[in-house]
């Protein structure tokens, strides 16, 4: 069985694009690669000191479970970070899960859909890039319409196009 999974990636630290582009090549190392959103660029609110962020959404088809499946992307997470040259706290690579096909999963340490996606532009974005009509399994409502509901006024822009 393989379930249909889409996760994001991001960070805000070293070579963004770079640290992108190695995180969807470990991932599709242990899973089959769908497809893949542009990258994206979130400008840094409030904070001058933090760097804007860079974000994809890709879409993988996986064998293995939800647990698994964050056992292996905190791995990776972990691979990328250990470039990190910084002492401050900023992320070289951030993956979350968003959807697990149409499962509604609440854990301590796992919540799908995501908890927060709908509130966040950087995530619907580039969600609604790739699956603008998946149905949001808890909201019962598909990710274009979040999209044009979502009241997050941060600025997203394409930073390299598909
Ligand atoms: P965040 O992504 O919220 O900024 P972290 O990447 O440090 O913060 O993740 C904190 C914890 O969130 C992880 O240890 C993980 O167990 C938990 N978590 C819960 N739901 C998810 C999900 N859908 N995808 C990824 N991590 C998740
Ligand atoms: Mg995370």
């Amino acid at each position: 069985m393989f379930a249909k999974v889409v996760l994001i990636l991001g960070g805000n630290r070293g070579d963004r694009e770079e640290l992108i582009n190695l995180a969807v090549k470990y991932i599709s190392e242990k899973n089959h690669f769908v497809s893949g959103s542009a990258i994206y660029e979130t400008q840094a609110w409030g904070n001058v000191a933090k760097g804007n962020f860079l974000n994809q959404v890709i879409q993988i088809e996986t064998s293995v479970s939800p647990q698994k499946l964050l056992e292996q992307t905190q791995e990776i997470e972990d691979k990328l970070g250990r470039k990190r040259t910084e002492i401050w706290g900023d992320r070289t690579m951030d993956i979350d899960i968003l959807y697990f096909g149409d499962e509604v999963i609440r854990t301590p340490n796992l919540t799908i859909p995501h908890q927060l996606m709908h509130d966040r532009r950087f995530v619907l974005v580039p969600l609604v890039d790739i699956l603008p009509d998946m149905i949001h399994p808890i909201f019962g409502k598909s990710n274009r319409i979040l999209l044009e509901e979502c009241t997050d006024p941060c600025e997203v822009v394409v930073f390299k196009g598909k």
